[in-house]
């Protein structure tokens, strides 16, 4: 049996860090995909440092990715769609980046090769998932 474990690349709260125990301990988990989304709402919002009521936490969590994108140096906002591209993939890494940092179980059982990890975008409009090889670990 082969079992994907997709989750959304922005859900980075307290509640969620402690379900990570939860899904260590999925026995079916194979592999954990960080998979972003082209045309996200919550990834423009962040682009244009939006402030939505209760959405505005979540947002928050997407502002650093904003930050460190430093390639685009006219209209950093969500009407410029390689601007969008590049925030997302790097929200995407970020957060491969943050469940390795995070979670001392999870990444155990990444580095003895029990399951593997991966950040991905999935272009809404072709269907089509792009993985980025420098976030793929799966050992075997
Ligand atoms: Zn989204």
């Amino acid at each position: 049996m082969f079992s994907v474990f997709v989750l959304p690349a922005i859900l980075l709260t307290k509640i969620f860090w402690a379900a990570w125990n939860l899904v260590a301990r999925w026995p079916a988990l194979k592999i954990i995909v960080v998979l972003g989304h082209t045309k996200c709402g919550a990834v423009r919002g962040a682009c244009d440092y939006v402030e939505m009521g209760n959405l505005t936490a979540l947002l928050t969590k997407i502002r650093p990715p904003v930050d460190d994108e430093s390639t685009v140096n006219e209209n950093r906002n969500s009407g410029n769609d390689e601007f969008v591209e590049k925030v997302l993939t790097i929200n995407v890494k970020r957060t491969v980046r943050a469940i390795m940092e995070r979670s001392t179980i999870l990444k155990e059982m990444i580095e003895a090769g029990e399951i593997g990890i991966a950040g991905a975008t999935h272009d809404i409009t072709t269907g089509a998932v792009t993985f980025y090889e420098d976030t793929l670990i799966i050992k075997s």
